[in-house]
């Protein structure tokens, strides 16, 4: 709580030429009460930052508001010790760089932007380190390419790592193959990839522990201190973790699926994986009666890119089928190869390797789509293949089918066996792939310190498995770190706040337990949240579900919010200045007014912006005081949210909206229309639309007059 606040006003960059700074000093020391209140023509220069230590080392102000740029730069040179509270206002791109100079509203603006961040300030406290003893251990899960390199890695940067392998060696689905596909230069022949070696490598690290032939039966805790329950050999055994990494890799999608390629027909029909043990046993053959197969035929995309089964490219099947026919060439040199291909998909370097064996005699690549696979004569296979290039349909005889089956994610079974309330798996997308935002967070899951990777994350082959191995030790590693230092992991990286529960007052609604997107908050057997603050992501959509509103973290709250609300100054009815409330997501809504700052986009100077940690955490008492303070409209944007959301906390905007739908109700009894509240769904590219957002609702809400609660 302030204090002693100093707040201080930055005229450079354009902003002085904006507004006037003296009035706005005015505002924060006569209306504000600030203890002391300068101005600087470059605030975040060696003096201007400078000057504000100094204050606060000579006990002048211990709570600062900063009005200058946008809280998203100068990071650094407004950064003070943590015990104090500092607190930014955007006057630069919000205000100085898109509305007009030297105007009556443009300043206005300004001075309610003060306002709010003294408001934001006062309600602010100092933010304590979360303290617990932390293990930096991490557990690995699956002992195939993947999990085999995220150990190693992750023990070479001096971690120890528990590797838990459900078979009795290490290895997985490439130690299974006859050959691992080219993964070196020149790209052109199979070749090893070095998988006993790091299997070697494993089995007598000092720092990894490995356990064969073991599950994991209960994971309890929270990251920095997961206890893990295994089951071995010898019975179950106890393990600590911080951080857990999930590789357990994936299985061949179910061919028995496949009738209509003729898998189940015929004997002589089999999976690309049967093909692999045939030819890792010695000997190609067709299985009907054992027979050389002088012709075989490949059908690629068997079950892949086919809305009825995988709507996905599993990545692999291309290659996986190269490499098979180069078994058939050291066997049989004579033997005829079709392969019927929607596309070949060999990206990179891979390509090498797809011209080598196309350039072979007696290996025919068709571009179709195999329609019907069944008995014909002379104990034959006759294919049908549409959509050729010329256009026309085809039949082919062959001895031998192979059908190139891609892969699904091994994380659907009993893998985790969480204990937490939400449910003992990582919660899945379709194709059972763990839910992430792939975009901007490709490892992390929906469980804060439990990271997927390799094929048990999103299709993919063996290099790029190891590649992404890597990526999830690296997140791992940061989460362990992050936690023993009581800061969150992502995607608020670094942020000391969590939420606090005044229990007393909780009614056991529940809605908090089951609302928070990350399983954080257990509940006893009365409903009572139990949280677990290091699976926290602060994301505050416990604080906007909670009808309580006895959720809150030291630097957000519903009082605070609602404190920012009420400071904003409403002009008179016949004053013809209407107030528009806009709260927006600060992780894209708030960049993108940044943007448009930045590019000098101008939008009607009526609407006030206060960012919310995401439009989840909106608590609906925020717009019933907006409307029942007399401001005009509120207007809330927020990432898209469906199948590809873009939402950094999953569905924000989603929760909004339907929370919104309870408002209706409030507004009814306020006797308001319904059209002075709106959700509109923005991603950050899609910044330049933003000012027209803003002044089309301006104009709506201009159109429906004043809210008659002005002056109340
Ligand atoms: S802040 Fe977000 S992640 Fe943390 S408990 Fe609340 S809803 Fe869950
Ligand atoms: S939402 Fe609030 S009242 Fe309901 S269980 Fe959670 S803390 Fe308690």
């Amino acid at each position: 709580m302030a204090g002693k606040l100093g707040v201080y006003i930055c005229t450079g960059c354009g902003i002085g030429e904006a507004v006037d700074g003296e009035k706005l000093a005015k505002v924060a020391t006569s209306e504000c009460k600030a203890a002391s209140c300068r101005t600087h023509p470059a605030l975040c220069g060696a003096e201007g930052c400078a000057q504000i230590r100094q204050d606060l080392a000579g006990g002048a102000v211990d709570t600062v508001v900063v009005a200058a740029c946008s809280p998203r730069f100068k990071t650094e040179a407004f950064s003070l010790n943590h015990g104090t509270v500092v607190e930014r206002v955007n006057l630069r791109e919000h205000v100085a760089w898109c509305h007009a100079p030297q105007d009556e509203n443009t300043q206005m603006l300004a001075e309610d932007y003060l306002r709010m961040g003294v408001a934001r300030a006062r309600k602010t406290e100092p933010l304590e380190p979360l303290a617990d003893e932390i293990s930096r251990a991490l557990l690995v899960i699956g002992g195939g390419v993947t999990g085999i390199t995220a150990a190693l890695e992750a023990a070479a940067a001096g971690y120890s790592v528990f590797l838990v392998e459900k078979e009795e060696n290490l290895g997985g689905a490439a130690a299974r193959c006859k050959r691992q596909t080219p993964a070196e230069p020149p790209y052109t022949a199979v070749n090893g990839d070095g998988l006993t070696a790091r299997m070697e490598a494993v089995l007598y690290h000092p720092r990894i522990q490995v356990f064969c032939s073991a599950r994991v039966v209960r994971i309890e805790g929270q990251p920095g201190m997961f206890d893990v329950t295994l089951s071995i050999e010898a019975g179950e055994h106890q393990i600590r973790a911080g951080a857990i990494v999930v590789a357990t890799g994936w299985k061949p999608y179910d061919v028995s699926r496949l009738v209509h390629l003729g898998y189940g027909v015929s004997p002589d029909v089999i999976s690309n994986l049967e093909f692999e043990r045939m030819a890792a046993a010695g000997r190609i053959a067709r299985p009907s009666n054992g027979q050389r197969a002088e012709s075989i035929l490949f059908v690629q995309c068997a079950g892949s890119r086919d809305p009825d089964h995988l709507p996905y490219c599993s990545s692999i099947c291309c290659m996986e089928t190269l490499k098979q026919i180069t078994y058939i060439r050291e066997q049989d040199p004579e033997a005829q190869v079709y392969v019927v291909y929607k596309d070949v998909r060999t990206p990179g370097q891979y390509e090498r390797f797809y011209r080598a064996v196309q350039d072979q005699a007696l290996n025919f690549f068709t571009k179709g789509e195999v329609t019907a696979v069944k008995p014909g004569a002379g104990g034959r296979l006759t294919v049908a293949v549409e959509h050729t290039l010329l256009g026309e349909s085809i039949q082919l005889e062959t001895d031998l089918v192979v059908l190139a089956t891609g892969m699904v994610p091994n994380g659907s079974e009993q893998i985790l066996n969480l204990t937490y309330r939400q449910g003992p798996e990582l919660p899945v997308i379709s194709g059972g792939f763990p839910d992430s935002h792939f975009v901007c967070f490709p490892y992390e899951t929906r469980r804060t310190g439990i990271y997927a990777a390799g094929a048990a994350r999103a299709p993919m082959d063996a290099a790029q498995a190891r590649q992404d191995a890597m990526g999830a030790a690296l997140k791992a590693i940061q989460c362990v770190e992050l936690a023993a230092q009581g800061r969150a992991v992502h995607p608020r990286g670094g942020d000391l706040s969590y939420p606090s529960f005044f229990l007393q007052r909780c009614t056991q609604c529940k809605r908090c337990t089951e609302e928070c997107p990350f399983g954080a908050l257990d509940e006893d057997a009365k409903g009572t949240p139990k949280p677990n603050p290091y699976r926290c992501r602060r994301c505050g959509v416990c604080l906007g579900a909670c009808p309580e509103r006895i959720v809150s973290f030291k630097n957000y709250s519903v009082d605070m919010i609602a404190s920012m609300i009420k400071a904003i100054e409403v002009p008179e009815e016949d004053e013809d200045k209407p107030r528009v409330l806009a709260l927006v997501c600060e992780n894209d809504a708030y960049p993108a007014m940044d943007l448009a700052g930045l590019k000098r986009r101008r939008y009607d100077p009526s609407v006030r912006v206060v960012p919310l940690r995401c439009l989840g955490s909106l608590n609906i008492v925020w717009i019933a005081d907006a409307l029942s303070r007399g401001l005009d409209g509120v207007i809330l944007v927020g990432c898209k949210y469906g199948d590809d959301y873009q939402c950094h906390f999953t569905k924000g905007s989603e929760l909004a909206q339907r929370r919104l739908e309870n408002v209706k109700e409030t507004l009814q009894r306020l006797q308001l229309e319904s059209e002075r509240l709106q959700l509109t769904q923005l991603a950050i590219n899609e910044w330049e639309q933003l000012p027209q957002v803003f002044d089309a609702f301006v104009e709506r809400i201009r159109k429906l007059g004043p809210n008659p609660y002005k002056g109340f």
